[in-house]
């Protein structure tokens, strides 16, 4: 099925919100076999929405007009008057939702403001959508051959809505059934990912690739109606870029390490410096860490390196903070000092400031220790501190997993 995107707001048009649901909703939308025909935006104002829907709906085509915003309780919310007149549906004041929606309030210890009442108004001739995390209900209208869904701007509720009625609902709806896996990389630029796989790329595979790069990586998404040549696509890309494949669908790096270490029952320490605890957060994210995550000492400066870790004044006076030998100290201490299994270290210059000639700005050492193992990485991870913070984590997080499979 076609799908229209119309997202109401007029925060969406001065730029000071991204419009996070589009983006959303395309994706889902496609995975679910429905082609996003068109993406608009208008304000939160009753003659652009009357104008738009009534340019872009043509009652003679199977398609959907799907309306995100403004269906709030504040005067600013138009969408949902705007619908129903659109429509042409009266309404009629649902009591018990309101009751509902009061009771809610009261739960919180607060008296339910008059301008909720237009939040349990229903239309005669639509379906409700249920919001199972917020107030704000949604409506579907039929209109000839062309469905009119309208949800809330809230990207949590939007999504809660639409994925427990709106996209199973479309996806029975459309004909084409698509089958969809991403394949997550890692520590290999786009351009050399590319070339890597040229080949079974420039097969004839019936498949649509796409690549998405990120400061993580790059995520290959790979569609197609036929699941069997997915599943073919899959496997030859995967086996051609190996070890730079660390999950399938959106598993995140640290998922992958986290279960790699509880697969092999290896406890983890770090000792972090440039990331500034932000490896030891994503890790902790992961559910069931604590079984293997000991804990990460932030050693910003040099005396806690020294002080807490034990790190050898002489090695940081000799070589620097931001040298292979003090990664390699720093990755050995905190080992020893969490008794874990593998310790791991980071040491770099996020800049802005801080760099020379010598040791630029997204210069990083990794360190790693094992008990039968210790070695140092150098890394240039490029410039942007906040960036730099993250491709480290990153980098580190995928040297552990890359010698965790190694075990
Ligand atoms: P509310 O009950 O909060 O008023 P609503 O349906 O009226 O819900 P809006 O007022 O349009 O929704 O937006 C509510 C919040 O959701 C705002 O913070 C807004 O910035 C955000 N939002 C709205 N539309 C989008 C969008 N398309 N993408 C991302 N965020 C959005
Ligand atoms: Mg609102």
């Amino acid at each position: 099925m076609k799908v229209l995107i119309l997202s109401i707001g007029n925060e969406l048009l001065s730029g000071r919100t991204l419009n996070t649901n589009a983006t959303w909703l395309g994706r889902e939308l496609t995975s679910v076999g429905c082609v996003v025909k068109t993406q608009i935006v208008v304000p939160d104002d009753k003659s652009s929405i009357m104008t738009i829907l009534d340019e872009l709906i043509d009652q003679d085509k199977k398609e959907c007009l799907l309306l995100t915003g403004g269906l709030g309780p504040t005067d600013d919310d138009v969408t949902r008057e705007s619908l129903f007149e659109f429509v042409g549906s009266d309404s009629k004041f649902d009591s018990e939702y309101w009751n509902h929606l009061s009771y809610r309030f009261d739960k919180f210890g607060m008296a339910i403001p008059e301008s909720n009442r237009n939040q349990a108004l229903v239309p005669l001739d639509g379906d409700i959508i249920d919001n199972p995390i917020g107030s704000a209900r949604g409506f579907k209208f039929i209109m000839g051959q062309t469905v009119l869904i309208s949800l809330p701007g809230v990207p949590s509720e939007m999504k809660a809505m639409a994925r427990a009625s709106v996209l199973p609902w479309l996806k029975v709806r459309s004909k084409l059934e698509v089958h969809s896996m991403t394949i997550c990389t890692t520590g290999i630029p786009e351009s050399a990912l590319i070339e890597k796989i040229r080949i079974p790329i420039q097969n004839d595979h019936g498949c649509e690739v796409g690549y998405y790069p990120s400061l993580f990586g790059v995520d290959i998404r790979i569609n197609s109606n036929d699941n069997s040549a997915k599943e073919f696509l899959v496997k030859e890309i995967t086996s051609l870029l190996g070890d730079n494949v660390f999950a399938m669908d959106n598993n995140k790096l640290e998922d992958a390490v986290v279960k790699l270490a509880l697969e092999q029952n290896i406890s983890l320490s770090f000792a972090e410096s440039c990331t500034g605890g932000l490896i030891g957060h994503r890790v902790t994210e992961v559910s069931g860490s604590s079984k293997v995550f000991k804990g990460s000492a932030v050693v910003y400066c040099n005396n806690s390196k020294i002080d807490i870790l034990g790190v050898n004044k002489d090695s940081i006076e000799k070589y620097g903070a931001v040298s292979e030998q003090t990664a390699k100290e720093m990755a050995e201490k905190v080992r020893l000092m969490f008794s874990s299994d593998i310790g791991l270290s980071v040491t770099g210059i996020a800049g802005p400031g801080g760099g020379t000639d010598d040791k630029p700005v997204g210069l990083v050492y990794i360190g790693f220790s094992s008990a039968d193992k210790i070695m140092v990485r150098k890394f240039n991870l490029g410039s942007g501190r906040s960036k730099n913070k993250l491709r480290t984590s990153q980098v580190a997080l995928n040297l552990l997993r890359l010698e965790m499979d190694n075990v």
